[in-house]
């Protein structure tokens, strides 16, 4: 057993006001595992509600879904893990409702209140951004022992890229355009190169473009060249088998109507975006050009085995992603941090 009784954690408490809270820690139900936490980065979301941006969410919210630590203890009816254990985290599932049976975790019946859902003690969210954290064996996934924290939290947004790759059916050797070099953006384009694929990459921002070139990636600066032209240049006129749009917008949206392949090409709508953007293809055109529209969101089981698994095996690196480092006791300057435009994964370290 553990020796710590009490933990602290970060609670955003109004727009633009995140603080240290403290609480005890609850006690283990026989599926679950506390896990001293490495590390938890801020995502879109977070930085959403704190900036006023997504207005869905509700306060106080104890936020943080993407973290991963070292396991300290456990139910009695945790089989799978070891108490030493480095693991990061997926979503909360209960493993016995039919869409857990068919492997769709993320579409488990206990998740309906999401984000919003109310701690006994009238926090909302996971409590992912603290000391300590309890969570159900099955939303956990094993890690290499010595990844760095703040890299080993990637496993949720890995994961949901592994889900669009899915649902995207690659095949090795196929050409894919992936619109935005983001975070989400470059996860994708490395999440596709590792599985086979060959990858282009296209951006505006310098300073994304330097590290997607840093990271090896073929990109284009959209500044200097025209996107579309580029594509058919690296096609012979052909068009690529698909696009992963990793931005959120109609002009993004058009271009990879015009990028794919004249007959079976595959467009992926990974990225939301506020306002909704639109898709200005007429039903015709997707008929006689067979063409595929994939949506894809959040992650099952599987998709976060596959993340796990490409980050024990080293196949992507993340360590580019990883913008800046913050301790708890300064998670409002790590908030806005994670709000300058264009910055990559701002993560919350413990000690
Ligand atoms: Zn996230
Ligand atoms: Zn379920």
């Amino acid at each position: 057993m553990s020796e710590r009784k009490t933990t602290r954690f970060a609670v955003l408490e109004a727009e633009r006001v995140v603080k240290v809270h403290e609480r005890e820690i609850p006690a283990l139900k026989a599926d679950e595992v506390l896990i001293k936490n490495g590390a938890c980065n801020i995502c879109t979301t977070d930085y959403g509600q704190y900036t006023g941006a997504r207005k869905n969410l509700m306060f106080p919210m104890a936020w943080g879904h993407e973290f991963a630590g070292t396991i300290v203890d456990m139910g009695s009816d945790v089989k799978e893990f070891e108490v030493g254990e480095m693991v990061g985290i997926g979503y909360d599932n209960c493993g016995e409702c039919e869409f857990c049976k068919k492997g769709l975790t993320s579409e488990c019946v206990t998740l309906g209140a999401g984000r919003n859902k109310l701690s006994p003690d009238g926090y909302h969210g996971g409590f992912g951004c603290s000391e300590y954290v309890i969570k159900p064996y099955r939303s956990l996934f094993k890690l290499n022992q010595n990844m760095d924290p703040s890299e080993a939290a990637f496993v949720e947004p890995v994961g949901t890229v592994c889900q669009g790759i899915r649902k995207l059916r690659v095949q090795q050797g196929e050409k894919i355009v992936v619109i935005g070099a983001g975070t989400m953006g470059v996860l994708n384009a490395l999440v596709a190169k590792a599985e086979g694929c060959e990858v282009m990459i296209t951006e505006m921002m310098d300073k994304k473009i330097e590290v997607a070139k840093e990271l090896g990636l073929n990109v284009v600066d959209v500044k200097e060249k025209d996107p579309v032209e580029a594509v058919k240049e690296w096609t012979d006129g052909r068009g690529v088998d698909a696009v992963i749009l990793a931005v959120g917008v109609t002009a993004a949206n058009d271009q990879a109507l015009e990028m794919i392949k004249r007959l079976h090409g595959r467009i992926l709508m990974f990225a939301a975006g506020y306002p909704a953007p639109e898709l200005h293809v007429d039903s015709n055109l997707i008929h006689y050009r067979k063409m595929e529209l994939i949506g894809t969101f959040s992650a099952d089981k599987c998709d976060f085995e596959r993340a796990a698994e490409l980050m024990r095996e080293k196949k992507i690196d993340l360590s580019k992603l990883v913008e800046a480092k913050y301790k708890l006791d300064d998670v409002e300057q790590a908030f806005e941090a994670a709000i300058v435009p264009g910055a990559y994964r701002v993560s919350v370290v413990f000690d």
